[in-house]
């Protein structure tokens, strides 16, 4: 990692989709360290912007920083490569695979830093860490097919936390959990801000948002509306009457 204090800088991202502004002169700064969130309501651009930001979708103008690396063009593996881990809001498990098996896909990518000249035994290794890390490394050599959905979700966590990344993307995390299962989310992702790692994630559960991010980005028609310190962003005016739809 170069130090500085931006892992992330997110300058004017632009995607249109025809005459479509679905994101529209974007700016995000995500700090080092801790959560950051992305809100706002439904069709407001959040996954569009993501799915720029790991390279599913190619900007229409704009540059995306990763750690001052310049990533606009790059395609999806080389963002890996690069340090960004992502999940996707629909869970995406090999389901005849055990949980740790999933895991080590993660720890494959290249450029991993953990991953020197061990081989398969330090991915299994960093692959068995991650699991730990999120509570189930005792049910290590189950079938992704025996945990609940909750804890699938956390399997994917593990995989994306498995590649060591230095920003970890999260595309509705909490969706489909239920309420003991977001508490465990919620701890999950304090412990990863605990080790140091950058978290922006996407969600309109506003509960989790405020107790887990330090800091929001608000958009609405793909325009950025609001950003900054939690607690202020989700008493902006702005904020209030865009999830309001008033
Ligand atoms: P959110 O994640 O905030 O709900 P999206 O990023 O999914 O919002 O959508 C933003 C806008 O872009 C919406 O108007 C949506 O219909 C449109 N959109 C998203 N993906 C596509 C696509 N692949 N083709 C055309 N329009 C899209």
């Amino acid at each position: 990692t170069v130090g500085g204090d931006i892992v992330l800088d997110v300058k004017g991202l632009s995607k249109y989709f025809g005459g479509l502004k679905a994101v529209d002169g974007v700016d995000i700064a995500v700090r080092r360290g801790g959560v950051h969130a992305l809100i706002g309501p439904n069709g407001s651009g959040k996954t569009t912007t993501l799915n720029v930001l790991s390279g599913l979708y190619k900007a229409t103008s704009g540059k995306i920083l990763l750690d001052g690396t310049d990533i606009t063009n790059m395609p999806p593996h080389q963002r890996t490569a690069a340090g960004l881990g992502r999940t996707f809001q629909n869970i995406r498990l090999f389901r005849s695979m055990t949980a740790l098996e999933n895991v080590e896909i993660g720890a494959e990518r290249p450029g991993n830093p953990l991953i020197g000249a061990g081989g398969d035994d330090a991915l299994t290794e960093r692959a068995m860490e991650a699991l730990t890390f999120v509570g189930l490394g005792a049910r290590a050599n189950e079938l992704i097919s025996s945990f609940s959905y909750g804890h699938q979700r956390l399997i994917e966590i593990a995989r994306a936390l498995a590649a060591n990344p230095t920003l970890l993307l999260l595309d509705e995390p909490a969706a489909g959990l239920n309420s003991s299962e977001k508490l465990e989310l919620h701890e999950l992702l304090k412990r990863i801000a605990g080790q140091g790692l950058t978290i922006l994630i996407i969600d309109h559960d506003m509960t989790l948002v405020s107790e887990a991010a330090q800091h929001i980005t608000v958009l609405n028609f793909g325009r950025r509306i609001a950003d900054g310190e939690s607690m202020a962003v989700l008493r902006h005016p702005d904020v209030v009457s865009a999830y309001l739809g008033t």
